[in-house]
């Protein structure tokens, strides 16, 4: 890894970044061996002293999202049905997903930590806000817990948005397809949901021509990769397919479902993405909507070296620092789903 640069002057505020995390409140304790533990949150940490942004974060502790906010977006008897099951004691949801008996409240805390971001972004407190917490949230669905989430995090911060009549645009470059979000918004013109996931890949949904429901005509856009896709492919895809989209449906929120599971070095999937590239990323995305309305909210992400790196490389870009611990990556695999979508969507 190359050595961390020195943070140069950043933006308007001294502490730019606010970083809504609480490691040492997590309750969701792992079974051994499950690669969607606790340790993640200390790994995407490290990134930012890594990336010489020390001095321009505040870390806060976030607040519980309520019962009242989580059901905007799940269904009432399945929160239920986890509050009970996590007083008793918890276990496996399905053959991925578990709770123990703290997996509640630590749900609540995941949510609460992108609801606290939209807020201190709303209030001119920072000028990007950083939900790192776990559990993950883009498989929840309305009625479903899966693939490691138990609440859609990202999705009850959209809610509250478009409840204040805002138009969000998430973002979701995790590896998997967030089933989840694309569920509870599938339908809703408020929300433009984009994906950039492997194909195929759990859990199996996000195909190209899934475009919205019949009250939400091209409200979802997914852009399903083969393995071995890198970077030249997804900025390309950013540039000519994302970007007419996200400005065609003119958000004044854009939240990023930040999975670090497309970098190469992740166990779980087959993405070739490097930090440099999320780098890129991000610094695209922040373009699209005015400053102090990017959230970032960590979703997946299981070698811990990539989610540092990817971490500071992210965060960085945002409040346009130069932080690449790796090469941009490049290659051809993947380009044929940027016609398609072009095509598709009559750009
Ligand atoms: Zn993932």
């Amino acid at each position: 890894m190359a050595p961390a640069t020195a943070c140069r002057t950043l933006a308007i505020v001294d502490q730019p970044i606010a970083v809504f995390s609480a490691a040492g409140l997590d309750e969701h304790l792992a079974p051994a061996g499950h690669p969607e533990s606790v340790r993640r949150l200390d790994a995407s940490l490290s990134g930012i002293p890594k990336a010489g942004l020390a001095d321009a974060v505040r870390m806060v502790e976030p607040r519980l999202a309520s019962l009242d906010e989580i059901t905007r977006v799940h269904d009432p008897s399945l929160v239920e049905r986890l509050r009970v099951f996590c007083e008793t004691g918890g276990g496996h949801i399905d053959g991925d997903t578990f709770a123990a008996p703290g997996s509640f409240v630590t749900a609540q805390r995941a949510a609460g930590a992108v609801l606290d971001a939209v807020d201190a972004l709303a209030a001119g407190d920072c000028d990007v806000a950083f939900a790192a917490s776990r559990p993950p949230g883009h498989h929840a669905e309305y009625a479903q817990a899966m693939g490691f989430c138990l609440f859609n995090n990202v999705a009850v911060a959209a809610r509250a948005l478009t409840d204040r009549g805002e138009r969000v645009a998430i973002i979701d470059w995790d590896v998997h397809h967030g089933n989840g979000t694309q569920d509870i918004f599938y339908d809703d013109p408020s929300v433009l949901y984009v994906s950039t996931h492997q194909s195929p890949l759990y859990p199996g949904t996000g195909r190209l021509t899934e475009t919205g429901g019949p009250a939400a005509p091209f409200s979802n856009l997914n852009l399903p990769f083969s393995p071995g896709t890198r970077g030249d492919v997804f900025r390309q895809a950013i540039d000519e397919v994302i970007a007419p989209v996200v400005a065609r449906f003119d958000p004044t929120w854009l939240i990023i479902s930040a999975g670090f599971d497309a970098h190469r070095n992740d166990p779980l999937a087959s993405l070739q993405l490097t930090s440099a590239d999320y780098a890129d990323f991000a610094d695209r995305l922040r373009q699209f909507v005015p400053e102090r309305r990017v959230v970032v909210a960590l979703e997946g992400g299981y070698d811990a070296d990539a989610l540092s790196m990817s971490t500071g490389a992210t965060l960085s870009a945002l409040v346009g620092e130069h932080y690449r611990p790796e090469a941009a990556s490049s290659g051809d695999i993947g380009r044929p789903v940027i016609t398609a979508a072009r095509q598709l969507w009559e750009i």
